[in-house]
């Protein structure tokens, strides 16, 4: 895949500002809020879409929804409740191709999404 900006966020040569690592998840805030909490998960593991995930990448996936909902509750948002978006080329609105989970908290969400 052709290097994005959250791979050079990820070997930190370009700023965000990040709220959580580990070994296999960076998370930073989204540059465009939607919603009072707004914090995007990232794989270090390069991935483009969704449509490009194999057997191999369920642990990373996994990572990735475990590190938000941790994160959620750690940051007193779990309760009251949140919602996490991961969207998939033009029709879902992806506009970076590196695989990121959309955590978003501290209103209300409406449904169906726009
Ligand atoms: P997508 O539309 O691909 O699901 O989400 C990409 C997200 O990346 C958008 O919500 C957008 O606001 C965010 N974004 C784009 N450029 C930057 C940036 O330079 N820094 C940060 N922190 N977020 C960005």
């Amino acid at each position: 895949m052709t290097d994005t900006l959250f791979a050079k966020i990820i070997r930190r040569e370009i700023p965000a500002d990040i709220v959580y690592e580990d070994d296999a998840v960076l998370a930073f805030r989204d540059i465009n809020p939607q919603a009072p909490m707004h914090v995007l998960f990232v794989p270090k593991t390069p991935i483009a879409t969704l449509n490009d995930l194999g057997e191999a990448d369920a642990p990373t996936v996994g990572r990735l929804v475990l590190a938000a909902a941790n994160y959620a509750k750690a940051q007193g948002v779990a309760d009251d409740g949140y919602r996490v978006v991961m969207n998939c080329n033009r029709n879902g609105g992806q506009t970076v191709f590196h695989l990121h989970l959309h955590l978003l908290a501290g209103r209300a969400m409406h449904w169906p999404p726009g």
